[in-house]
């Protein structure tokens, strides 16, 4: 019996597939909102022409609006100053017409974004990176959760892999990602692991893991012998290989051969970023509107 042979098929979690799935969910809710009289508004405010950027708010803009959501993007000059920024979203906190805002970072040079985050409303924070719903995640108190950690469990639960009692090591720490999946997993009582930079003899500890998610910004960085086999690998990397394509930070032509489960990047967590997103909205305007999400 050769290697490949004895392993059970390895699953690739579809982050394409499951996304849609997501955001045709999401569409029926804003209907349903839509019936309760609350039409789901999302505003978008990209300053400056970071071309990745513009990217990422085209392709926010169109799934928020094939979800039935009504889109306002705001595109402001890199020359714009923070007394301006903050006065933009001061109007946004304001309108009673948006019940998600997300400014798009990174921002240019000489914007403070933490500042900015700061300021918005957190029922309206769709990014989930205000500091009151940094600290609703932690205490377990009911907030708007960061998409792209948002997006892995639900990839996870979407495919019925268990997370309660599984060892989970986050690799990154960074208030985007790795942190608030480490909070997520942790509610879901997994026994969590966070690595970063500093951590001695990193493959050691992946080793360990039944789920690993790599969340580091570094190509292929993960090597097939750092995974258990029958691990679950959720890779958040975007990088750009040798060869100019997408790879993410996990080795997946190495990692697939021992997984059980692994997203592939492109088309894993990525997709799920986006649906989060339109997930959060259709959230924070039914608890802006009093509307029990259950009921809906
Ligand atoms: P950050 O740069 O903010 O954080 C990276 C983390 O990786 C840090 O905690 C850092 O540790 C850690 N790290 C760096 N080098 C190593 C190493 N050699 N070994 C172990 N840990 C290391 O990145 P983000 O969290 O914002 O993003 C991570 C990746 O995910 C990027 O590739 C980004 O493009 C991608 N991304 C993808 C999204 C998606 O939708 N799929 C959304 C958001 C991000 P330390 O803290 O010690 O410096």
């Amino acid at each position: 019996m050769t290697k490949t042979e004895a392993k059970q098929a390895v699953q690739i979690l579809d982050g394409k597939a499951t996304a849609l799935a997501v955001r045709a969910d999401v569409a029926l809710k804003v209907q349903a909102l839509k019936a309760h009289g609350v039409a789901p508004g999302l505003s978008v405010v990209l300053v400056g022409e970071d071309p990745a950027s513009q990217v990422y708010v085209r392709n926010k803009d169109r799934a928020a609006t094939a979800a039935g959501i009504a889109v306002r993007q705001i595109t402001l000059p890199a020359s714009t100053t923070q007394a301006e920024l903050l006065a933009t979203v001061a109007d946004l906190n304001a309108d009673d017409a948006v019940h998600g805002i997300l400014v798009q970072l990174p921002l240019p040079k000489g914007l403070d974004a933490d500042a900015i985050v700061a300021t918005l409303d957190p029922a309206k924070d769709v990014d989930g990176l205000h500091p009151a719903n940094v600290a609703a995640l932690w205490t377990g108190a009911e907030g708007l959760v960061p998409c792209t950690p948002a997006g892995c469990i639900e990839l996870l639960d979407r495919h019925e892999i268990p997370i309660a009692g599984r060892r989970a090591v986050v690799i990154g720490r960074s208030m985007l990602v790795g942190k608030p999946l480490a909070a997520l997993l942790l509610a879901r009582n997994a026994t969590v692991t966070i690595c970063h930079s500093r951590t001695e003899d990193l493959p050691a500890v992946t080793r360990a893991a039944d789920i690993v998610v790599a969340a580091v910004g570094r190509a292929r960085m993960v090597r097939g012998d750092w995974i258990r086999p029958g691990a679950t690998v959720l890779d958040v990397g975007i990088n750009r290989g040798d060869d100019g394509r997408l790879v993410g930070d996990v080795h997946f032509p190495e990692a697939r051969e021992v997984a059980g489960a692994i997203t592939p990047v492109p088309g894993g967590v990525g997709p799920m970023t986006i649906a989060m997103l339109l997930s959060n909205t259709a959230r924070a305007a039914a608890r802006l509107g009093s509307i029990p999400w259950e009921r809906l």
